[in-house]
């Protein structure tokens, strides 16, 4: 069993970018990094690098042939019009970039190690982790891999068999639901903006018995993601008595996201994340969307900083207010005259409001469906 909690980084997230005009354009990583270790609370012992997943690894879900396709593309730096057509590889989206496979299969590599280091109990954070749109045989939504699903297949191939997959990244996770649809032995919650890309994940899918799906409408505040924390997501997990939980803490959610229309302050996903700690003996934190660099970045660390139990000063001390003030965030408005906060706290403002009605409904009607039971009750 893991002694104390890890982070899973590289420095390969560091500059790396999908060309000028793409939300991910911005660091995250590297900042999370960064701000960690000027708080002091990134000691060198609760670092591991990620190892580069080698292509034989990322097969356990990836179709090989896409594999190698990644791969031939970052070495020539070029995407053929079959690669676009049949993997999605080279559009505006998906675009092509210097580490088009590296970084991925970074990203990938430190969640298949996690589900490895996982075995005996513990909590590890990887941060690069969460591209939750990722297909078997194509890139979706600025993921070429899906880490998730890699992470829960190595719980699995490591012995870990009930795993409840929680998502607040402002859109679905599409990817991860066609990877565990049907599957008895996992959970999926998933939080998300309705009407929002991929436009996947209604109330009424189950992905075959295995999803609880919460669209949420524009303007999701504090006070309504109590509600959906404490009336369904702890329950359902609690019931499921979970062997791990894998939370995807996408940062998209939060009111300054140029991508997304909800308005949570990091309160909300810091506080579901110190319920979820302890509900299993594992946890694995995940990052996700998120393309507001101040927002990331501080939000991030303050996940870091939840699930190794530190203070969040009022104030940040000046070495880590210079990590923020030494971001930039062009060709955004956001970027234009950022607010001060934005440099000199960790801790948003609580944005508390209304707890409407639909929420309610929702929640409610979702609180009522029976969970599957276990599948080793269901044998006898
Ligand atoms: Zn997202």
């Amino acid at each position: 069993m893991l002694t104390r909690p890890l982070f899973i980084g590289s420095e390969i997230f560091r500059g790396s970018s999908y060309g000028r005009w793409h939300p991910l354009r911005v660091p995250r990583v590297s900042t999370v990094m960064d701000l960690a270790r000027a708080l002091d609370w990134l000691p060198a012992e609760a670092f591991l690098t990620a190892p580069r997943a080698k292509p034989k690894a990322l097969h356990i879900w990836h179709d090989p042939d896409y594999i190698a396709a990644l791969q031939r593309v970052e070495e020539t730096q070029h995407a053929t019009p079959d690669d676009t057509a049949r993997y999605d590889i080279g559009s505006v989206t998906n675009p092509v970039f210097p580490e088009i496979f590296r970084r991925p299969a970074t990203a990938a590599g430190g969640s298949l190690l996690a589900g490895e280091l996982l075995a005996r109990g513990g909590v590890i954070y990887n941060p690069a982790g969460g591209t939750h749109h990722g297909m078997r045989g194509r890139a979706n939504g600025f993921c070429y891999l899906n880490d998730p699903v890699l992470a829960m297949l190595s719980l699995r191939h490591h012995g870990v068999r009930r795993i409840a997959y929680v998502d607040i990244d402002a859109h679905h996770c599409d990817g991860v639901a066609t990877g565990f649809h049907g599957d008895r032995d996992c959970l999926m919650i998933s939080v998300h903006e309705e009407r929002l890309w991929p436009r996947t994940g209604p109330i009424d899918d189950d992905a075959g018995g295995s999803a609880v799906n919460l669209p949420v409408p524009r303007g999701l505040n504090d006070s309504e993601m109590a509600l959906i924390r404490d009336d369904l997501i702890l329950p359902k997990v609690r019931a499921f008595r979970p062997d791990a939980i894998v939370f995807l803490c996408g940062a998209d959610g939060v009111e300054e996201d140029p991508l997304a229309h909800l308005s949570l302050s990091n309160n909300a996903h810091w506080a579901l994340l110190r319920a979820l700690m302890g509900l299993a003996p594992r946890l694995l934190v995940l990052g996700g969307g998120g393309y507001n660099p101040w927002s990331v970045g501080r939000l991030w660390t303050g996940v870091w900083g939840t699930l190794t139990g530190q203070h969040v000063p009022d104030r940040l001390p000046p070495r880590a207010e210079a990590v923020l003030r030494g971001l930039r965030f062009d060709g955004n408005r956001r970027g234009k005259n950022p607010p001060e906060h934005w440099f000199t706290t960790l801790r948003d403002a609580p944005r508390d409001g209304p707890v409407r009605d639909e929420v309610k409904r929702r929640v409610h009607r979702l609180q009522r469906r029976a969970p599957y039971p276990p599948a080793a009750a269901r044998m006898s």
